[in-house]
C-alpha cells in the first residue's frame, strides 16, 4: 500500500486534519484508527466552545476555529447544532469578585473585545445589545441586582458575573461525522488498525506498519493519537512533555426543571467548602481518603442543559481533585462524583438542593485531557522529516479542532503560517521557549 499522508488517530483532531488536507486537494490520505472513528476522548466531551482565552495565541487560534465552526454550520444546515448560548462565570464571594475582574482584564488584554460593563439594572439594554449573531466580546455584570435581573435563577448572593458571548456548544459527534463524510467524499480512506511501527530511514518517515502486518509506504505521518500521543511519538524515537489527566462528567435528569433550558454554560468561578451536614462531615473526616472533601475545594464547577426544550438532560462537571495518571480503561470513575458536584453547584443554583442524596439517574463518563506543561497544543512538525503532530488538545479539542486541523495543513503543505502558529510548535520544548501558564484555562 501507498499513501501520500497517513494520519494515526480518527478522533476529532485526526479527522479535522484529514478534512483540511483533502479540501486542499491532497489525494491518497489514509486515516488509521484501532477503534471506530470518534469513539475515544472525542465522544465524551462537554461539547462546549468559547473564544475567550488568556493567551493571545489561544484566542487567535480559537477565533479562527470558531470562524470555521460557523462557516461549516452554515454549509451543513447546522447539522451539528452549533449554538451561541455563551459562558457565564459567576462569583458569590468578595475575594472571588476581585479575581473575576482580573480575569476580565486578562481576557481583554488577550484581545477579547468589547468588554461591556453593566452596573445598574439594565437587562433590557443588555438584551438589546445581544441581538444579532455578530455580538462578540463579553459583558461584566457587577452587583447582585444586575446579575439577578438577567439570571433570576442564580444564588441571590451572586456578586458579579462575566458573560462570554462567542461561546456555546454543539454536537461534537455530528461535527466529527460531518467532517469525516466530507473528507471521505474528497477521497480520504479510513482503515481500522493500529499503527504498530514506523520505518524511518536517514531521518525521514518512509513507511508505517499496521497491526494486521500491512506496510503502508508514505513520506508523511501525522500523529493524532490523543492520549496515546507519546506512544506514537516513541515509534519515531521522539518525545514531548505530555501528560494525561482523568476528567469525568455527570449527566442527570433534571425532573424538577431547576436548570432553565435556555441557560448558558454556568460556571461557579470560586473556591468553596461544601455544605455537608454534621454527620456527613464527621463521616468524611474519619475517612483518610475522603477527608479532603471537607476542606476548601477549587473553583470551576459548571453545568449546562443538554438537549432541547423537551429534554430534561443536564451535564455537570467539576475537577475538585486533580488526577494526573497514564491513560487506562475502563476509566477509574469516582462513585462519589455526582453527589459532590451536585453539592458544589448548589452554591450557584440553590434550586439543586432538591436533589441532594437522590440525584435522578446520574451517569458518569469521561476520558483523559492530554496536556503539555504550558497547556498549549502540539501542532506542527516533529524532528523527523515527514512526522507531524496534532494533539495535546487538553479540554478544548472539540472547539479547537478546525483551527488546529487547518494549521496542521498549512505546516504539511508548506503554506505561509499565521502569527499564532509559533506558540503551538512542538519544537518550543526542545528550545526551552515555553512558559508555565498564569491561569490554567483548562475548562
Ligand atoms: C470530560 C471531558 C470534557 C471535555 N469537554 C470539552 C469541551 O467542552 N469542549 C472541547 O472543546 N473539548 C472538551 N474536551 C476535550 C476534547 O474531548 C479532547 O481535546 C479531544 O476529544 C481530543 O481529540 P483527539 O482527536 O486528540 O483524541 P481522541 O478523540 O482520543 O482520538 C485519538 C484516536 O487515536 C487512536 N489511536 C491512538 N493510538 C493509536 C495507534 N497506535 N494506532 C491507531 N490509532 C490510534 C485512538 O484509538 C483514538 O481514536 C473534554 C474532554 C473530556 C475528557
Amino acid at each position: 500500500m501507498k499513501a501520500e499522508v497517513v494520519i494515526c488517530g480518527a478522533g476529532i483532531a485526526g479527522i479535522s486534519a484529514a478534512f483540511f488536507l483533502a479540501r486542499e486537494g491532497v489525494r491518497e490520505i489514509l486515516l488509521v484508527d484501532e477503534r471506530p472513528p470518534l469513539t475515544l476522548t472525542s465522544q465524551y466531551s462537554t461539547e462546549c466552545y468559547r473564544n475567550a482565552w488568556p493567551q493571545p495565541a489561544m484566542r487567535a487560534l480559537m477565533d479562527r476555529s470558531v470562524d470555521w465552526l460557523e462557516k461549516l454550520a452554515g454549509e451543513s444546515g447546522n447539522r451539528f447544532r452549533l449554538n451561541r448560548r455563551g459562558y457565564l462565570y459567576v462569583v458569590t464571594q468578595e475575594a472571588a469578585r476581585e479575581r473575576l475582574l482580573q480575569r476580565a482584564a486578562q481576557l481583554q488584554g488577550a484581545g477579547l473585545r468589547p468588554m461591556r460593563v453593566w452596573k445598574a439594572q439594565s437587562s433590557q439594554e443588555m438584551e438589546r445589545s445581544q441581538e444579532g449573531s455578530e455580538a462578540t466580546g463579553a459583558d461584566l455584570l457587577l452587583g447582585s441586582e444586575v446579575v439577578l435581573s438577567r439570571y433570576p435563577y442564580l444564588n441571590p448572593e451572586a456578586q458579579a458575573a462575566l458573560f462570554i458571548r462567542r461561546a456555546g456548544w454543539m454536537s461534537a459527534q455530528q461535527l466529527g461525522m460531518y467532517l469525516l463524510e466530507e473528507a471521505r467524499r474528497a477521497g480520504v480512506q479510513v482503515k481500522m488498525g493500529r499503527v504498530n511501527r514506523v520505518e524511518v530511514r536517514k531521518g525521514r518517515v518512509v513507511a508505517v506498519v499496521l497491526s494486521d502486518g500491512s506496510r503502508v509506504q508514505t513520506s508523511r505521518l501525522v500523529n493524532a493519537a490523543g492520549p496515546m500521543l507519546e506512544e506514537v511519538n516513541a515509534l519515531v524515537g521522539e518525545s514531548f512533555p505530555v501528560f494525561t489527566e482523568l476528567h469525568q462528567k455527570v449527566a442527570f435528569h433534571d425532573v424538577h426543571r431547576v436548570v432553565p433550558r435556555q441557560a448558558p454554560l454556568l460556571i461557579l468561578d470560586e473556591a468553596q467548602q461544601l455544605p455537608w451536614s454534621e454527620e456527613e462531615a464527621q463521616a468524611l473526616q474519619e475517612d483518610a481518603e475522603m477527608r479532603f472533601l471537607t476542606e476548601t475545594l477549587p473553583g470551576g464547577a459548571h453545568l449546562r442543559p443538554e438537549g432541547g426544550e423537551a429534554s430534561d438532560g443536564v451535564l455537570m462537571l467539576w475537577e475538585y481533585r486533580l488526577q494526573r495518571m497514564p491513560p487506562r480503561w475502563p476509566l477509574p470513575l469516582d462513585p462519589w462524583m455526582p453527589e459532590v458536584i451536585l453539592r458544589g453547584l448548589t452554591r450557584l443554583l440553590p434550586g439543586l438542593r432538591v436533589y441532594w442524596g437522590h440525584l435522578p439517574r446520574p451517569q458518569v463518563d469521561g476520558g483523559y485531557y492530554t496536556l503539555t506543561p504550558d497547556h498549549l497544543a502540539l501542532i506542527g512538525p516533529g524532528e523527523t522529516e515527514g512526522f507531524y503532530l496534532i494533539g495535546a488538545l487538553g479540554g478544548y479539542g472539540i472547539m479547537a479542532a478546525c483551527g488546529a486541523g487547518e494549521l496542521l495543513m498549512y505546516h504539511l503543505l508548506g503554506k505561509p503560517l499565521p502569527d499564532y502558529a509559533t506558540a503551538f510548535l512542538p519544537e518550543r520544548f526542545a528550545r526551552g521557549q515555553w512558559q508555565v501558564p498564569e491561569e490554567d484555562g483548562k475548562l
